[in-house]
């Protein structure tokens, strides 16, 4: 079954059952990735339901550059952020917040903040369009054909900015060159692919011949993780739940999962996992049902 996706045009016209749909869809992967980071309960449910009131009044400005899904977690991350900041709350043991990629950043129209500045140049907004275009296509293919070591592989480099020398021990590759090699092809690949999609030219120039470690003049590993183009439908992690995925795609999934530690994945399966018996999903979501309600109500008063 493919994932829900919302009609954006009838969230933005307030529909209630379209954003009820948004709660009951959304609520529990929502709350799996704040439980992972903020212990307080109450708190928790606070996020919440700031994150789907902020939700209903951002979606005027939705930007279709980003899914649903990236947009209401990005508020998501942004709410816990604020409430650990306030409250300096403490975060479970064991995680390592300060780590996960400022994915929201971006989503918080502050495009050029100075830390991108620093890591390179600043690609353009419809560079950045086309390149997760690019890199998506790619994704998919690569997993169409069954190449998933190659996938781990790429992903790694681009994603998780590994070195060639480390990254051929962990893929059981003959040695440092055959990690070259798959760059090498990849890169290729997605000259061809940017050609076809680019015909003005905007992003090649970013896409150096490269040799070398950076063979892209930006952070490729922003745009891998801020557009997702690597995370897994839904369908495939509610297979991974109940144990029916092939070899291949549960290789790339527990990597991108463990290794690349992808905080949307993990709270997608989290989510996945325990749909049925979390008892502190129900009464959230009616809590969050009527502070939603209620803005909607107030504004579809004449
Ligand atoms: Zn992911």
């Amino acid at each position: 079954m493919p994932d829900w996706v919302p009609d954006i045009a009838r969230l933005q016209a307030f529909d209630d059952g379209e954003w009820e749909e948004v709660e009951r869809q959304f609520c529990g992967r929502l709350l799996a990735y704040v439980s992972r980071r903020v212990r307080d309960r109450e708190a928790r449910e606070d996020i919440l339901q700031e994150t789907l009131l902020g939700a209903v009044r951002g979606i005027a400005r939705f930007d279709a550059l980003y899914t649903f899904e990236q947009y209401l977690f990005g508020i998501c991350h942004n709410r816990t952020i604020d409430h650990l900041r306030r409250q300096k709350a403490q975060t479970l043991p064991g995680d390592d917040d300060e780590e996960t990629p400022p994915v929201v950043e971006v989503l918080a129209t502050d495009e050029a903040t100075p830390s991108r500045i620093a890591r390179g140049r600043d690609l353009g907004r419809r560079a950045q369009e086309i390149l997760g275009h690019v890199l998506k296509a790619w994704v998919q293919e690569t997993w169409q054909q069954g190449e998933f070591n190659r996938l781990m592989v790429i992903e790694a480099l681009f994603s998780g900015g590994w070195r060639n020398k480390d990254t051929w021990r962990r893929f059981g590759l003959r040695d440092e060159t055959a990690v070259a090699g798959i760059k090498f092809r990849a890169l290729k690949r997605l000259r061809t692919l940017v050609q076809e999609q680019d015909p003005r030219g905007d992003v090649l120039p970013y896409l150096a011949a490269g040799d070398g470690e950076a063979e892209f003049d930006f952070d490729v590993s922003q745009t891998w993780r801020h557009q997702r183009v690597s995370c897994a439908a839904r369908y495939w992690l509610g297979r991974m739940v109940v144990g029916s995925l092939p070899e291949g795609p549960q290789a790339f999934l527990s990597f991108h999962l463990e290794e690349m530690d992808c905080p949307w994945c993990r709270a997608n399966l989290e989510d996945l996992r325990r749909i049925e018996e979390d008892p502190e999903l129900e009464p959230l979501l009616e809590r969050v049902r009527a502070s939603t309600l209620s803005y909607l109500r107030s504004r579809s008063l004449p």
